[in-house]
């Protein structure tokens, strides 16, 4: 059996997560062998927002919302990664889950950028959903994912997971998206947590293809999705490739 490092994890800092997942969680399971190392990357919004705030998505569209929780924010990020360094030895590796705002800044402080091995950039809300021209949704979900892609992250987190609930991309809108990955040099993720087979397998197919680094993550948020691989086999299988057709993102501690 492949033993995989999951470069997405969650632990219980994150307002979604279950409270029994710790660092020493994925410790234990990489002690047992099960995975060979973890990126724990936590939702920076849990981190500079109370959950009031961070739900409302408000930040999204208001970035002043961050100014005014940034050192608050500031403070818990940099002892949740100095934390999560003591760990590297064990195989923890120190990460994030960021949105970006829509004045393109990342929820996190740039000054905060070197202790942070794995950045992770998704999307979990545009202010757009609400809009009947899927044409319209389409054209702001592309700049925002350009702007993503070019922010300075290592991986964009399942990248069409927010759009194929709203308007459901073809082809072509995913083949792009994972070519301009590919020039940004940013890895894009295959997620095993709420799935999506359809746009996974055609960026799959198109990753393949142009050679865009590809990221296994679990996004666990709960004990039974940890060190579960076996979607992301299943997809690779299904599209007819083998592991070794992908150009698979690493870190090396
Ligand atoms: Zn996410
Ligand atoms: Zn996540």
């Amino acid at each position: 059996m492949d033993i995989f490092a999951d470069y997405h994890a969650h632990t219980n800092l994150s307002y979604c997560c279950d409270p029994e997942i710790t660092p020493e969680f994925y410790v234990d399971i990489i002690d047992a062998g099960l995975i060979s190392a973890a990126a724990i990357t936590d939702h920076s919004m849990a981190i500079y927002f109370p959950p009031s705030v961070a739900w409302s998505w408000d930040f999204i569209f208001d970035s002043t919302l961050f100014d005014e929780y940034r050192e608050y924010g500031n403070k818990r990020l940099e002892e949740h990664l100095n934390n999560l360094a003591e760990y590297t030895k064990k195989g923890i590796i120190p990460g994030l889950e960021a949105e970006m705002m829509e004045d393109g800044r990342l929820t996190f402080d740039m000054s905060l950028r070197n202790k942070i091995k794995v950045l992770i950039g998704s999307v979990h809300y545009l202010p757009y959903g609400h809009l009947t021209d899927t044409q319209e949704i389409l054209k702001h979900w592309k700049v925002h994912v350009f702007m993503l892609l070019n922010s300075g992250i290592d991986i964009i987190g399942h990248p069409f997971r927010w759009m194929e609930k709203i308007c459901p991309p073809d082809e072509k809108t995913i083949r792009n998206a994972v070519m301009e990955a590919g020039r940004a040099h940013v890895a894009m993720e295959l997620n095993s947590h709420d799935i999506s087979p359809r746009t996974d397998m055609m960026m799959l197919m198109a990753a393949a293809e142009c050679g865009t680094k590809i990221s296994l993550g679990t996004d666990t948020h709960h004990p039974a999705e940890a060190a579960d691989f076996s979607y992301h086999m299943k997809i690779i299988r299904h599209c007819g490739l083998k592991l070794s057709d992908l150009n698979l993102y690493e870190y090396h501690l």
